[in-house]
């Protein structure tokens, strides 16, 4: 587990490692990852778009404040795919010595471009101008300041001299870390599929509905990926974990989710489908709870999921699907057990 025994796989810092001699493993949840990934594979062309492009070109079939929260969807999701793509290849990949994490992240980052993909997709067939979309980022408060607040979180990893050798740098690393997989995949997706899915959930805009809820299932994936790593990195560098680093964590996890609050209440000014800011907040929060849970922190929020259907849609994929539309079905052949 530490330096007295350089044979000993760690995750980072073990310039012993062979980064191409992938065998014999010894992080199996990174392989029992992978094959859950290529056992959920999918493209954005499976998706039957016939009824979103009737539905998009009339006049009377969505209202406005329906056509602003799928607008400001796309605004976000189109290049916070591609932002977490280049995170990851550029950064978090040249840190990260272990082989069968090193093939994860592989797989990771060609399920960002397969998620990049379906936002070029659904801008082609619904006919929804790129300039309109790929300029929200910069041009919507909301969409920006989540954005921003990844970038800045995120600084340490992409400085091209930064190394996590010692203390102050692995929590720099660890605390990077926070900010790709828990903060922007699994805070800053989440009031975003939540919307989606409520359309979905209501037979409309059936089409960009189910590509969600695919990108749903990836990212799942990817947020149990990421807090593997994040857990496996503080066991193998316990002094780390100081009482002034989680705080910092767990604060900027309640930042992250007052911004996607402000993010909600500017997607829905208005409650539609069921929804409203309020109770996104409170899903948020909800998510939240899990996220800090997960990398083993205190939850801070202690409230009960306002849309229990959220956990089913995702709970269901291997049974009946929820919604009865296909998407169960694009999972191929069986996931190996391992260990
Ligand atoms: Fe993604
Ligand atoms: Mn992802």
């Amino acid at each position: 587990m530490s330096v007295d025994f350089p044979l000993h796989k760690t995750i980072i810092n073990n310039s012993s490692i062979d980064p191409n001699k992938i065998l014999p493993m010894q992080y199996k949840w990174a392989r029992t990852h992978y094959k859950k990934g290529v056992a959920n594979n999918w493209v954005p062309e499976e998706v039957n778009m016939q009824q979103d492009i009737e539905t998009w070109r009339s006049r009377d079939k969505l209202s406005s404040s329906e056509r602003r929260l799928i607008l400001w969807n796309m605004g976000f999701f189109s290049t916070a795919e591609s932002l977490t793509a280049n995170n990851i290849v550029l950064a978090i990949y040249k840190h990260i010595t272990n082989p069968e994490c090193r093939q994860y992240l592989l797989r990771q980052a060609y399920e960002e471009a397969v998620h990049t993909d379906t936002f070029i997709y659904c801008c082609d067939t619904l006919g929804i101008d790129p300039d309109e979309v790929y300029n929200m980022y910069q041009r919507i408060p909301s969409i920006r300041q989540k954005d921003q607040f990844v970038i800045e979180m995120t600084k340490s990893v992409m400085d091209p001299n930064f190394t996590t050798v010692g203390k102050e740098n692995i929590q720099k690393f660890v605390h990077d870390l926070v900010g790709y997989y828990v903060i922007m995949e699994g805070i800053f997706f989440y009031a975003g599929f939540v919307m989606m899915l409520s359309f979905l959930r209501r037979n409309k805009m059936v089409g960009i509905g189910e590509q969600f809820q695919f990108i749903l299932r990836d990212e799942s994936v990817h947020l149990a990926f990421g807090s593997d790593l994040i857990n496996t990195i503080v066991d193998e560098n316990p002094s780390i974990w100081t009482d002034e680093f989680t705080t910092d964590i767990s604060q900027n996890i309640q930042k992250a989710v007052e911004y996607e609050y402000e993010y909600a209440k500017d997607c829905l000014p208005h409650g539609i489908l069921g929804l409203n800011s309020e109770s996104v907040k409170q899903y948020i929060k909800y998510i939240a709870d899990r996220r800090l849970e997960k990398i083993r922190l205190e939850k801070l929020y202690d409230t009960p999921n306002p849309f229990p259907w959220m956990s089913e849609i995702m709970d269901l994929r291997k049974e009946k699907n929820f919604f009865e539309t296909r998407v169960t079905e694009y999972q191929t052949g069986g996931v190996l057990q391992w260990g």
